[in-house]
């Protein structure tokens, strides 16, 4: 029996590869990434499973031109990329990957925002500048204090949650805004407390956005929500980019309307060593690290070709959404 075909819109672990090898055949894009539209929409013609990543737009047109699509398997927890809604429609299962990047991704966060606090980078660039002139200067490189301060975290999802923890071990005071209150006893449990959405813009020392990219969240942070902050906040990003409104976000950090920010998501990725955003010191950014560790992207791999097989077989993924 001839075996399904699988396609991967760029390449994965070599042991992911060779465990897709033995059930399907592969072919794996190794071009420009993210892939040309017009490459995938070749390539989806003929595919019985999809093994995509964020920014790879799969949206109605493009499913629609699959005749024997089966499953789409992303090696990403957010799938605000896949059409959710058209791939039920069509009976294409999709599979995600939450869970086993939730310690990392908040990892991150907490180091942006420790990063951003103590202006580990900033100095960091004083001395390859050459542009470290005294020692011990009483005003010098100062920083903020994490313990006493409060946190808000927008979306007390897998991701918020985790954060939280970390943060009460740092000595923070925890409030939250999410589109659905936790159970008290979770409150309880995290020590956290709910506050409503202009609460949280209005009273945090920090600001850490867990929420998915949706048509609620988009450009969510903008100019008016930046006013309305604290002059000495910070902003942390490790959720999606298009959440914030990023023009207004640099003017924000520019004219210091808002103290600092650390980002790991950007509104168009990758951004260029010419963005706004890399002419600022009180900036932090990664790119897009979220998951990376070694053993988060490890289990991610595993992840995604699980869900594959399950979502070929008609089966339901271990994480999946939609149908
Ligand atoms: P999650 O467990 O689904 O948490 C998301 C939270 O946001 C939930 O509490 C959800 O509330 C809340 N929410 C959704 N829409 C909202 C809205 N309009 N207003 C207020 N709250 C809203 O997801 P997660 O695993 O924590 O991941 C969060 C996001 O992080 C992902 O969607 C992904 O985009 C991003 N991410 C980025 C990286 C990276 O590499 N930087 C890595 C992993 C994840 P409900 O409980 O009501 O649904």
């Amino acid at each position: 029996m001839q075996k399904k075909r699988v396609f991967l819109t760029r390449t994965l672990h070599d042991f992911a590869l060779k465990e897709l090898r033995k059930k399907y055949q592969i072919e794996v894009h190794s071009g420009k990434i993210p892939i040309p539209k017009n490459i995938l929409e070749k390539k989806i013609k003929n595919i019985d499973g999809l093994i995509c990543f964020p920014y790879d737009k799969i949206d109605d047109t493009m499913m629609d031109m699959a005749e024997n699509l089966k499953a789409i398997s992303t090696y990403s927890v957010g799938f605000d990329h896949v059409d959710i809604t058209h791939a039920k429609k069509k009976k294409i299962r999709v599979g995600y990957t939450p869970e086993v990047l939730t310690d990392a991704t908040a990892d991150l966060a907490f180091s942006l925002m420790m990063d951003v606090m103590r202006r580990v980078t900033e100095g960091d660039k004083i001395i390859r500048k050459g542009s470290w002139r005294q020692i011990y200067g009483a005003y010098d490189y100062v920083g903020l204090d994490l313990q006493g301060k409060t946190l808000g975290i927008l979306g007390l999802g897998r991701i918020g949650s985790t954060l939280a923890k970390r943060a009460k071990a740092f000595d923070m005071k925890l409030v939250y805004h999410s589109r659905n209150r936790v159970s008290k006893t979770r409150e309880k449990a995290l020590g956290i407390k709910y506050v409503s959405w202009e609460k949280l813009i209005t009273q945090s020392d920090v600001i850490s956005i867990h929420v998915p990219h949706t048509t609620q969240t988009d450009k969510l942070f903008d100019a008016k929500i930046f006013k309305k902050m604290k002059k000495s906040a910070v902003l942390i990003n490790t959720a999606r980019g298009k959440v914030i409104n990023e023009k207004d976000l640099v003017l924000a950090l520019k004219k210091n309307i808002i103290a600092g920010a650390g980002l790991d998501v950007f509104e168009t990725e990758p951004i260029s060593n010419t963005h706004p955003l890399t002419k600022l010191d009180n900036v932090v950014l990664a790119p897009h690290i979220g998951s990376s560790t070694k053993e988060t992207r490890e289990e991610m791999a595993r992840l995604t070709v699980k869900n594959l097989n399950l979502g070929i077989l008609g089966k339901k993924p271990i994480y999946s959404v939609g149908y």
